[in-house]
């Protein structure tokens, strides 16, 4: 799902605002875990969406994780 910056949450009409979140995901056993992802999160609900390129930067980031076949990998997108 991708939301354009400012506008209203769809879930609750929250102001839907930039932001960070933590991602994680159990990718064959292996736990990668992604912190200051960029997002767009909802003020009042805390619902949160990442735009289609941070997807794909944490898909790429998941996959070398994956290959190094570290058990935990923990990476920071922040600048
Ligand atoms: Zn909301």
């Amino acid at each position: 799902m991708t939301t354009p910056h400012h506008t209203s949450c769809p879930l609750c009409g929250g102001t839907v605002e930039k932001g960070f979140t933590t991602f994680s995901a159990d990718i064959q056993g292996r736990l990668f875990v992604a912190r200051h992802v960029p997002a767009n999160v909802c003020g009042q609900c805390g619902e949160e969406w990442i735009e289609n390129s941070t997807a794909q930067e944490l898909e790429r980031l998941a996959m070398t994780a994956l290959e190094a076949r570290r058990e935990v990998e923990i990476v920071s997108l922040a600048a």
